[in-house]
């Protein structure tokens, strides 16, 4: 049985660990501080990328989204834990007729992409409950959300239910590296801020809108994020750059102006050179792997990027896409 150490119990760590245990591997998470994880937070949209000019990123995160529903359906039976995941697809308005075009190309793109599985169509505003300056929405059916804090939680429940150990130190074997923005150089720590509102809009589509993303969650909270900056003096607090963001979420989204804040949250998201992921043997650790870099997706890369590693660790096949090797990357 491959024994396996795994740095760091973020969304990507926990996710490696998930696919080697599931597979037979005898599995050892060390973290010292898994609640100060950018993977305990509150947002958790799983949006899928643009379907046009198509690239392995954007391939590797389609079928990653395609695993998610079975993996937090796991998760949850295992762990007795809900995870928050649920599919509840996305609406965009649309703002000029420019924007409306783009919008119709893309949804033959979808057809062809998404494979026929999943739609991206232009829908009118009426019945939705929103408004749109051209008077119409994209709406696709691929979005999905889990709750960040809820689904890591249930996912360390459940890896210790299959046998994992939490410890403070590595028990040997072969070690995963996936600890976040704590890499530098490889990794940078990009700050982003979020809020929390109490409105219960469980089963309503997601709202992207003046680039917010809107995730009504399934415990009558709604998150909407994010701020992003490079230059911070904290890398937790939370300030008026969060204000004005609730600010224009209110401007949109009608709903939220009488929704009290009940969270205001930050964190660190792990942002490699490429943009893309970080995976495979580790550049600066002989013998060891990483697993990082998940930036502003990595809940929506990390079921595909628990697979690829265990592919990777446990039967040297490498089925990793050339622009995520972490050789290419240092
Ligand atoms: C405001 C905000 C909004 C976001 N919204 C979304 C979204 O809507 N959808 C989405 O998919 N993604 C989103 N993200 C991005 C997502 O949260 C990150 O990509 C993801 O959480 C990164 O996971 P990770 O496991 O790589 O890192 P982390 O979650 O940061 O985990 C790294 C862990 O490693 C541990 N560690 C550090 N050093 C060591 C060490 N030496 N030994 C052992 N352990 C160590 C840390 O304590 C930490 O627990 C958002 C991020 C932010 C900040």
């Amino acid at each position: 049985m491959a024994r396996i150490t795994v740095f760091g119990a973020g969304i990507f760590g926990l996710s490696v660990a998930w696919a080697l245990i599931r597979r037979g591997a005898r599995v050892t998470i060390v973290d010292p501080a898994p609640e100060r994880a950018a993977s305990r937070g509150i947002v958790g949209a799983l949006a899928p990328h643009v379907p046009e000019r198509w690239n392995e990123k954007k391939q590797f995160q389609f079928e990653s989204l395609e695993m998610a529903g079975d993996m937090w359906a796991e998760v949850a039976e295992i762990s007795g834990r809900d995870p928050g995941y649920a599919r509840t697809g996305r609406l965009q308005p649309i703002a000029d007729d420019a924007a409306l075009a783009l919008a119709h190309e893309r949804a033959a793109g979808a057809a062809d992409l998404w494979q026929g599985r999943y739609s991206w169509c232009v829908v009118p505003e009426a019945g939705t409950g929103l408004t749109s300056a051209t008077g119409w929405l994209i709406h696709d059916d691929l979005t999905a959300r889990v709750h960040p804090r809820q689904a890591t939680e249930a996912l360390t429940a459940a890896l210790s239910r299959l046998g994992a150990i939490f410890a403070q130190d590595s028990n040997g074997g072969t070690e995963i590296w996936a600890i976040g923005a704590s890499e530098p150089p490889l990794v940078a720590g990009i700050k982003g801020q979020a809020a929390l509102f109490q409105l219960d809009w469980r089963d309503r589509p997601q709202l992207f809108v003046d680039a917010l993303h809107v995730v009504p969650h399934g415990d009558g909270t709604v998150a909407v994020g994010s701020t992003t900056e490079r230059d911070f003096s904290s890398a937790d607090g939370t300030d008026a750059a969060l204000d004005a963001l609730v600010e224009r979420a209110r401007q949109h989204v009608p709903a939220l102006r009488d929704a009290p804040v009940i969270e205001r949250w930050a964190g660190l998201r792990p942002r490699a050179p490429s943009r893309a992921p970080l995976l495979g043997p580790h550049p600066q650790r002989p013998g060891a792997f990483i697993a990082n870099g998940g930036f502003k997706i990595g809940f929506g890369m990390a079921p595909k990027v628990g697979a690829v590693m265990a592919d990777l660790v446990l039967d040297g096949v490498d089925r990793i896409p050339g622009s995520f090797r972490s050789a290419g990357a240092a």
